[in-house]
C-alpha cells in the first residue's frame, strides 16, 4: 500500500517535471533563425541546347563555391553582411559572370562597374557606380556603407576612397575578357543594343548578387554588375541603386536583381517586393510573383530576383530563358539550377 501511494508519487513528479521542461524549453529557447544564402549570376537567354557540358559545369562549380563561401562565414556566426560581400567576391573574381572580372564592355570598349550592398538591420547602404579601377566593386560599396556619411560615390571619387580604404585596385586591362570584348563587337555589327529587345543577340545578364540569413537574423542584400554591353559611358543600372537593384529590411525581405536595369529602376523592382510584404503582409512568395511575373512583365522589362526572408523561405522568380541561381542552408547542401524548366 505504501509502495503503492510512493510509486504514484514518482510517477506523478516524473510527469509534472517533464511538463515543466517541455514548458521551460518552449518557452526559454527560441527557434534558431535558419541560416541561409542565396546567390543569382544574372538572367536572360540561358538554354540547354546553348550549353556545353562543361560550361554549364564551370557555373554551377563557381555557383556552388560561392555558396559556400559564404554558408561557412554564416556557420561560424559570422554576420550576413560578411557573407554576401564574400560570396559576391567569389564571383566578381570569376570571368564568367558580368560583375570584376568578366565585366562587359560600355559602347568605348570600357568596362565601367556599378555595385551596392544593404543591411537590413539598420538599413544601411552603400554602392559604387562607373568604376573602373576597383577590383572587387561590393567591398568598395561596403566600405562607402561603414566608412563613409553617404550612400552612393561615382566614377573618380568612388576610385580615390576605394584606395584611401586600402582596397585592391588594378589597371583597367585587368576586366579585359576577350569573350566580352566578341560579344561587344556582334552587338555592334548587328547595330542593335542590349537595351533593346531583340531576336538576334541573345539577351544575357551576368549581374551577380548574394543575399544572407545569420544566426541573430538579420537578412543582408548586395548585388555588383558590369552593366550592360554597349551601354553608354557614364551610363548606371538598377545594381547600385538601392531599392531598385538591392533591397534589405529585417522586418520582410532581402532582395537582389538582375535584367534590364532601367525597369528595375523606374519601378522600384527590389524595393516594391519589400513594399508589398509590409504594407499588404504578402508573403515573400506572393509579393515575388506579383512584381516579377505582373507588373515587370506587363511593363515589358525583361529579367529576375532572388528574395529571402527573415525565417529562412527563398523565392526566386524570372521571365527570361534562364537565371543562374543557387541556395545553400545549413546542411551545406548546395541547389544551383541554370534554365527555366527547371523545379525549385
Ligand atoms: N541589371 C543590370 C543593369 O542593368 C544588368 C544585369 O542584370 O546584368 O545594369
Amino acid at each position: 500500500m505504501i509502495d503503492a501511494k510512493r510509486g504514484t508519487a514518482v510517477v506523478l513528479i516524473v510527469l509534472l517535471s517533464v511538463g515543466l521542461f517541455s514548458c521551460a524549453k518552449r518557452v526559454e529557447t527560441p527557434k534558431e533563425p535558419e541560416i541561409t544564402m542565396v546567390i543569382h549570376g544574372g538572367a536572360g537567354t540561358i538554354l540547354k541546347e546553348n550549353m556545353t557540358p562543361e560550361r554549364e559545369r564551370a557555373y554551377t562549380e563557381k555557383l556552388t563555391e560561392a555558396l559556400q563561401m559564404g554558408l561557412e562565414i554564416l556557420k561560424n556566426d559570422g554576420s550576413s553582411l560578411d557573407a554576401v560581400e564574400a560570396a559576391i567576391r567569389v564571383l566578381e573574381d570569376s570571368p564568367l559572370f558580368n560583375a570584376g572580372k568578366g565585366a562587359v564592355f560600355t559602347a568605348q570598349g570600357k568596362n565601367e562597374l556599378d555595385a551596392s550592398i544593404m543591411d537590413g538591420t539598420t538599413l544601411n547602404a552603400g554602392a559604387v557606380a562607373s568604376v573602373t579601377t576597383i577590383k572587387n566593386p561590393i567591398s568598395a560599396a561596403r566600405a562607402v556603407m561603414e566608412d563613409s556619411k553617404h550612400v552612393l560615390l561615382v566614377g573618380r571619387g568612388a576610385e580615390l576612397f576605394a584606395a584611401g580604404q586600402g582596397l585592391d585596385i588594378v589597371d583597367p586591362e585587368y576586366f579585359f575578357e576577350q569573350t566580352r570584348w566578341d560579344q561587344l563587337l556582334k552587338i555592334k555589327e548587328s547595330e542593335q543594343s542590349s537595351l533593346e529587345r531583340s531576336g538576334a543577340i541573345q539577351m544575357r545578364f551576368g549581374t551577380v548578387g548574394a543575399l544572407a540569413l545569420d544566426r541573430k537574423g538579420n537578412l543582408a542584400a548586395g548585388t555588383s554588375t558590369g552593366g550592360l554591353t554597349n551601354k553608354r559611358h557614364g551610363r548606371v543600372g538598377d545594381s547600385p541603386i538601392v531599392g531598385a537593384g538591392t533591397y534589405a529590411n529585417n522586418a520582410t525581405c532581402a532582395v537582389s536583381g538582375t535584367g534590364q536595369g532601367e525597369y528595375f529602376m523606374r519601378n522600384l523592382v527590389a524595393y516594391d517586393v519589400s513594399a508589398l510584404m509590409e504594407y499588404q503582409g504578402m508573403n515573400l512568395d506572393d509579393a515575388v510573383e506579383k512584381v516579377i511575373q505582373e507588373k515587370l512583365t506587363e511593363l515589358g522589362g525583361l529579367g529576375g530576383v532572388i528574395a529571402l526572408d527573415k525565417f529562412g523561405n527563398v523565392a526566386m522568380s524570372f521571365n527570361t530563358e534562364g537565371m543562374y541561381r543557387g541556395w545553400i542552408k545549413e546542411d551545406g547542401e548546395a541547389q544551383v539550377l541554370l534554365y527555366g524548366d527547371e523545379d525549385e
